[in-house]
């Protein structure tokens, strides 16, 4: 039987597994403790639990983590990373440093199905959803890095290849493992999944009753413009989209981000704003505006910083809290929408994220 990976558990999940071995509940405390506050990767440093359980242990239960297969480190400290799975799937997590901490951004499927038009990672067709296991071995690794400079990971983002709802239970066992108090304790406000739109997937996440924050890939002011950028605008169109999210503040109390990649002529005008202020009032929400990251075999262009700035003014002027995207990475192609191959800098942003190996393949 293949071993079971301890980073896929909840300390719940842990517990229930410690009890049904016969074992006493705390052992899944004992456990969390070791490997994520005492940063311990081995059974036998693990000295206060019995050498007839670490056997036990080490028999069946790993500590594995993906394999680092490149690094690329840019001039403003971003950290892109392709690491490598046990069964030889790639994908690519990102860590960029703020002033209130390290911020990463990992990726939650190999692959993403949900085709964006103006995606890297959506050139990918899904292969497979993560694990919890493998999702949290991407904050594990980039830790490793960062406990030698007396750092650790204190923010995250689900924003990395794949449509985190389209692996919702695996995505939703991360969130708790980040968030336990017993372990990593990463504030719920420090951590934000992003979608594309999935709404029941949105209503489920507003039932889930933890405060993580919830930010959509807007991109458009109506269902003409994304149903052109976005497939899944078919399936959920605006209003359906908008009436989830209003459902969602409604049950969470919490703000909603919006993500809108600005894309020359295509919904960057003043018009595009006006619409888009009119669609989000009365919501609360922040529009995040992201410079596109051009990809190479896509068609879209940057929109220009006077027609950025302009659209950004309007919505701040019409009662819609907005920001310009910080961009990071930039010479790793490292920010959102540009996870993808190697060697052009390192694409880091939404949108970005995929492996050189399939890309290999498929080009
Ligand atoms: S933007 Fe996100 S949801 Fe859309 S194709 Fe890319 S990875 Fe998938």
């Amino acid at each position: 039987m293949p071993k079971k990976n301890l980073f896929g558990y909840t300390l719940k999940a842990l517990e229930e597994e410690m009890l049904a071995r016969g074992e006493k509940k705390y052992r899944a405390t004992q456990l969390y403790q070791w490997i994520y506050v005492k940063k311990v990767t081995d059974f036998d440093s693990m000295t206060d639990i019995s050498k007839s359980f670490r056997d036990v242990l080490k028999e069946e239960y790993t500590l594995d983590l993906p394999r680092i297969f490149t690094k690329q480190v840019a001039s403003d400290g971003t950290i892109k990373l392709l690491v490598e799975m046990e069964d030889g799937a790639k994908v690519e997590c990102v860590l960029m440093r703020y002033d209130y901490g390290n911020a990463i951004c990992v990726s939650s499927q190999i692959g993403c199905s949900m085709g964006c038009a103006f995606c890297a990672s959506g050139l990918l067709k899904r292969e497979r959803n993560l694990s919890a296991a493998e999702i949290t071995g991407q904050v594990m690794v980039m830790n490793k890095i960062l406990y030698e400079e007396g750092e650790n990971v204190s923010h995250i983002v689900v924003m990395g290849t794949g449509e985190p709802f389209d692996n919702y239970d695996n995505v939703s066992s991360f969130i708790h493992i980040m968030n336990e108090a017993k372990g990593l304790a990463i504030g719920a406000r420090h951590i934000t999944v992003s979608t594309c739109g999935l709404v029941p997937g949105i209503k489920r996440y507003g039932d889930e009753g933890i405060q993580v924050n919830l930010a959509i890939s807007l991109h458009a002011p109506n269902d003409k413009i994304r149903n052109e950028l976005m497939p899944v605008s078919r399936a959920y169109n605006m209003d359906v989209l908008l009436d989830a999210v209003k459902e969602y503040i409604e049950k969470s109390g919490r703000r909603v981000t919006f993500e809108y990649i600005l894309i020359k002529g295509v919904n960057d005008t003043i018009e595009c704003a006006k619409e888009l202020s009119e669609r989000l009032r009365g919501i609360l929400c922040y529009v995040n505006l992201i410079p596109l990251n051009p990809v190479k075999e896509k068609p879209f262009e940057r929109s220009l910083d006077k027609d950025t700035k302009a659209f950004s003014l309007y919505l701040n002027n019409h009662g819609i809290n907005c920001t310009i995207r910080k961009e990071w990475g930039t010479g790793i192609d490292a920010a959102c929408g540009q996870l993808k191959e190697w060697g052009t800098g390192i694409d880091a942003a939404c949108g970005q994220l995929r492996a050189k190996y399939v890309l290999k393949g498929r080009n």
